[in-house]
């Protein structure tokens, strides 16, 4: 049995062009005009947008490298033996939704036209700009509250998929939306409650806004014969992932701490077992024997340890520039 994904051919409804599709997908995009529609419904066009790629691969190397210098106990010759390897630009799904959704009161009125004031009493209103990435599984680790800016995004160019690895979306965008809109819904039904008793009209003007991609790239540094990888955000710069080389002094403490803690887990182990069995060789074989595996993990990890950053999005209000 193969691993080919079954495809299919698709005809462009706006420039008439054909292409095939692998058969899963949910939506097609031109190759030549750039044209997004769904799979099963052709004639319908959807809104796809791209966030413009505002940190090219120097730019993004140059900020991996910055980053990696400000990390605690960093290799000290790292500035003068690091090299570029290679850059990878990924092109990641993403479904945007207009969340609205609210309750009015039974027995109020309602205006919405333009220029008045609304006069109903709301049970319980939420708004929200809603951004997930439409992937099951990225090959890019994102954080999963990774929060996507709302703005810069301009129309999908089909130039853009010569750049980089370009990702279909997978994921239902109905299916994910139901998820999305759940809590906004129980909140507003809640408060209505509190507000209306059961008297109330459940309102939902939530929409779908469309599919857009964003930008990020891998990029790979060289280091004394070794590789270091880095996920850095191409739209603002934000470096995701970093893994960097630790300095020698760093390792020989981490080495000297693992080997004390052994030696003195293996001197109480002797001793106990001294107390129990009062052979003294004995006993000292058998706490040095335990002590071996943790002296492994010690000296492999003096040897080679990389350390690794992680964006966390809790502490983006600290470090991430304004979105
Ligand atoms: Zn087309």
């Amino acid at each position: 049995m193969g691993t080919r994904v079954e495809e299919k051919v698709f005809r462009c409804s706006f420039c008439g062009a054909e292409f095939s599709i692998p058969k899963t997908f949910v939506y097609a995009t031109c190759p030549y005009c750039g044209t997004t529609t769904r799979v099963d419904n052709p004639d319908a066009k959807v809104d796809h947008f791209i966030f413009a790629i505002n940190y090219d691969k120097n730019s993004s190397y140059r900020r991996v490298k910055d980053f990696a210098l400000m990390q605690v106990g960093i290799a000290e010759d790292f500035n003068d033996n690091v090299d570029f390897d290679s850059a990878y630009q990924y092109l990641v799904p993403l479904y945007i939704y207009e969340v609205d959704i609210k309750a009015v009161c039974r027995g109020e009125v309602e205006k919405i036209e333009e220029n008045e004031v609304e006069i109903s009493i709301h049970g319980g209103e939420e708004a929200a700009h809603v951004v997930v990435i439409a992937l099951e599984n990225p090959p890019i680790d994102i954080p999963k509250d990774y929060s996507f800016p709302a703005k810069n995004r301009i129309y999908f160019k089909p130039s853009i998929l010569r750049e980089g690895v370009y990702l279909n979306p997978s994921l239902d965008p109905e299916t994910v939306f139901e998820k999305i809109k759940r809590p906004y819904i129980e909140k507003t039904l809640s408060e209505a409650e509190t507000a209306c008793g059961k008297k109330y009209r459940f309102v939902d003007n939530s929409r779908f806004v469309g599919l857009a991609h964003y930008p990020f790239w891998i990029i790979t540094c060289n280091y004394r014969g070794r590789k270091y990888r880095a996920i850095v955000d191409a739209a603002d710069g934000t470096v995701l992932y970093l893994e960097y080389p630790i300095s020698f002094k760093q390792r020989l403490k981490g080495l000297v701490g693992g080997i004390g803690s052994i030696l003195t887990a293996s001197i109480i182990g002797t001793a106990i077992s001294y107390t129990l069995s009062s052979n003294i060789i004995y006993s000292a074989v058998g706490g040095a024997l335990t002590a071996l595996p943790g002296l492994a993990i010690a000296i492999n990890k003096f040897s080679r340890s990389k350390g690794v950053y992680r964006y966390k999005p809790s502490e983006e209000a600290v470090f991430a520039p304004i979105r």
